[in-house]
């Protein structure tokens, strides 16, 4: 059995190959851990071994984890679909929200945010793959709802944020990241002040290291698999 010490230290050689690989600096793409579905205990032992971002996609799951973990300083990231009914609970118990693609959610979590805390850090969910993929703003439509985005009080956006179609040849995965990273170069150009593409998963973290993430989001290949 793979311990997760073993899981941390082969998952952080991986980001650090995929750095080097693509002339990128040491350190340069943060490791989102994505832990839903699996237990508090394992989330303080990565904690332990220095691991602070916890990614989370089921609400209520979350916020018993968060209850059990109170004691440590974890930066929280919703990753899961938002209902507009849960805005309130994410707004508040969370740090960062990566799924926002619709500018309503956008409006309620500005306007849920607590008062006390800093701005809620956002990412826009983009659809890369066209028709096989529901979740995510079509990327024709992205600079608009990034414009309105930004321009909410109580949101910071970061960046963008995908979840291709699966695919397992190396070359073509890295299609939907260019894309991603493309569309975030042009709302730089348009001004916008963003620093964080949200992309790739345990089967395809060098395909979008190689074009650009700052962010990847493991899961399986951190904690195995889920039930
Ligand atoms: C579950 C999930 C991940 C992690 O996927 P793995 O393949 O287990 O690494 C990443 N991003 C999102 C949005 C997820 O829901």
């Amino acid at each position: 059995m793979t311990t997760l010490t073993e899981r941390y230290t082969e998952v952080s050689e991986r980001l650090r190959d995929a750095e080097r690989l693509a002339a990128r600096s040491a350190g340069s793409v943060r490791l989102l851990a994505v832990s839903k579905r699996h237990p508090a205990t394992a989330i303080r032992a990565y904690y332990a071994m220095g691991q602070r971002e916890f990614g989370e996609s089921y609400l209520q799951e979350a916020l018993d984890k968060q209850q059990d973990l109170e004691d440590l300083a974890i930066v929280w990231h919703f990753i899961g679909p938002i209902q507009s009914n849960k805005t309130r609970d994410i707004a508040a118990h969370f740090d960062w929200v990566h799924g926002v693609d619709r500018l309503k959610v956008a409006e309620r979590l500005s306007a849920q945010r607590p008062a006390e805390l800093p701005p809620l850090n956002i990412c826009i969910q983009v659809n890369t793959s066209g028709e096989t993929s529901k979740a995510g703003v079509a990327p024709t439509e992205c600079a608009a709802l990034a414009v309105a985005v930004a321009s909410l009080p109580r949101l910071r956006l970061r960046g963008l944020m995908t979840i291709p179609a699966p695919e397992t040849d190396p070359q073509r995965q890295r299609l939907p990241f260019r894309l991603l990273r493309e569309l975030l170069e042009e709302l730089v150009r348009d001004g916008l002040e963003l620093d964080t593409l949200s992309m790739g998963m345990s089967d395809d973290l060098e395909a979008a290291i190689a074009e650009g993430a700052t962010l990847v989001r493991i899961g399986t290949a951190l904690f195995g698999q889920r039930e």
